[in-house]
């Protein structure tokens, strides 16, 4: 039987990837309307992760998987990192936040655009006990959004691996390299050892 987890994410977008990305290994259960919502306040995306995930072990009794992401930017000291969601305040849509990147990054170089994702994934049981992986995807930050698909900054992410082609201009090949796809194979790999 595969193990049970509750999705610990509020975010349709990440919610999507997550089940592309383990369906078939996992029985993903959604998390239940009405959980409260968490405040991500934590000083890392561990802290954030953690949060999120003791927040519905709390609400269900059941393992909890949740991940945190943040894209951090070489040029402007690893923004907007943990605050990727709320970079341009707190009510920020995606394409707020896109906005202001692409504004701070103005007049900088390609050369000096490099940026990467990272994801901290984790499940959090309720004896206690909690699994924690990593995932990291290195790349670029274009100079005008690219392409439809996908969701917050991948219009202006452009992995190395990936041909040239921005997050948001790949269907599923962005799980094969993305940093929520690594962490959550990563993750993956620990929970069968
Ligand atoms: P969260 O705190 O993990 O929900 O993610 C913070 C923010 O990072 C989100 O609001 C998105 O703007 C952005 N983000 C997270 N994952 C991705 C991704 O896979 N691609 C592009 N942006 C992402």
């Amino acid at each position: 039987m595969l193990p049970e987890l509750v999705v610990a994410s509020a975010n349709p977008d990440k919610v999507e990837e997550i089940s592309a990305v383990l369906s078939d290994l996992v029985t993903l259960i959604p998390r239940p309307k009405g959980a409260p919502e968490v405040i991500e306040d934590g000083e890392t995306l561990e802290d954030n992760a953690r949060l999120k995930a003791q927040a519905i072990l709390k609400a269900t009794g059941l393992p909890s998987l949740s991940d945190d992401t943040g894209l951090s930017v070489d040029v402007l000291g690893g923004e907007p990192g943990v605050r990727s969601a709320r970079y341009s305040g707190e009510e920020a849509t995606y394409q707020d936040n896109v906005d202001k990147l692409l504004h701070n990054l103005k007049g900088v170089p390609p050369r000096l655009r490099t940026a990467r994702f990272q994801t901290v994934a984790m499940i959090c049981y309720p004896d206690g006990s909690e699994i924690i992986a990593t995932g990291v995807v290195e790349g670029t930050i274009s100079e005008s959004r690219k392409g439809d698909g996908g969701f917050g900054y991948d219009p202006v992410f452009i992995p190395y691996e990936g041909d040239g082609l921005t997050f948001a201009e790949m269907g599923e090949e962005k799980h094969l390299i993305s940093h929520r796809g690594r962490a959550l194979r990563n993750l993956m790999e620990m929970l069968r050892n």
